[in-house]
């Protein structure tokens, strides 16, 4: 969160917690997360109206007229019991103080407009509750009873831990084996390595199905580090492979090779246009990586 974001929300008494700002506004509880190129504004509040959705896509239409390059396009709306969440197209880079706070109030007014309210019944038994804690990246009404359920759930679910040397392991055999597909296309003549992309996915994947560590660094960097290795891994064989060919594999090949002038610069130009789609691949996994390393226990709110 940039300074002019946090020096609002301490005027505003909202609160900051990793990613996720959080407060109350006309008594009803808010909350703002970003999730990849969108930002999700969740509304603990109810409104029984069908015409929410247009409603709200109309107002900040209106709004945008005044604000240049008309970041705030409402892609979707939900809700689910008691809680509004909207997806705006803008992302975490552009947060300014006053686009937040326009958004938020006209969404509220929108919703107080059409019979809304803030929902004070628990998000699962439907009790009355003032309680109200995060969960799931948004600001949840959940009874004291409800949270300790899920507490306890949690625990009982955690009887396989998560591990480094198996999120790790896992990591580097997904990215390995997800190289494949792309490799045989390298064989077949495709210069461009157009499925790299599935490198990271591939790794991701199986760190998940080895119980990879449920930090956002760490898998991040995991992930991230064993596509790496892949590509460049996979290329070298790749061209030793090729190498060894031209010579009916009486020739070993040696490193040595891949640094000759009449074979660098297309290593080199391979390599560059692997890696940036294998980064692709990454970026348009980001939101599941986190949402992976999410904590699943329900947080209490101070406010
Ligand atoms: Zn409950």
């Amino acid at each position: 969160m940039n300074q002019k974001i946090k020096t609002w929300c301490e005027e505003k008494n909202f609160k900051i917690d990793k990613n996720l700002i959080y407060g109350k506004v006309k008594d009803v509880y808010f909350s703002i997360t970003p999730a990849g190129n969108f930002t999700l504004f969740s509304f603990n509040m109810n409104c029984p109206s069908q015409n929410l959705e247009s409603s709200i896509k109309e107002a900040l239409k209106e709004k945008n007229k005044k604000i240049p390059r008309n970041m705030a396009i409402v892609k979707s709306i939900n809700i689910p019991s008691n809680l509004i969440v909207i997806r705006v197209a803008f992302a975490m880079s552009r947060y300014k103080p006053e686009f937040l706070e326009d958004t938020i109030d006209t969404i509220i007014n929108e919703a107080i407009k059409l019979g809304g309210a803030k929902n004070e019944k628990c998000i699962h038994c439907g009790k009355d509750t003032n309680n109200h804690v995060i969960f799931n990246q948004s600001i949840q009404t959940m009874c004291e009873d409800c949270v300790s359920n899920l507490d306890e759930l949690n625990k009982n679910n955690q009887t396989s831990p998560t591990s480094y040397v198996t999120g790790l392991i896992g990591a580097l055999i997904g990215a390995i084996v997800g190289g494949i597909p792309w490799v045989i296309l390298l064989f077949n003549g495709w210069i461009v390595g157009v499925l790299a992309f599935i490198i990271g996915i591939c790794s991701f994947t199986l760190y998940k199905f080895f119980k990879g560590p449920k930090s956002r660094v760490t898998a991040n960097i995991i992930i991230y580090a064993c596509s790496f290795i892949s590509v460049v891994a996979w290329l070298i064989f790749v061209y030793g492979y090729t190498f060894m060919e031209a010579f009916n594999f009486e020739e070993s090949f040696k490193l040595d090779y891949l640094f000759q002038d009449a074979v660098l610069p297309y290593f080199l130009r391979d390599l560059g246009v692997s890696l940036f789609i294998a980064l692709l691949g990454l970026l348009g996994i980001h939101q599941k990586i986190t949402t992976y390393t999410i904590p699943k226990t329900p947080k209490n709110v101070d406010l």
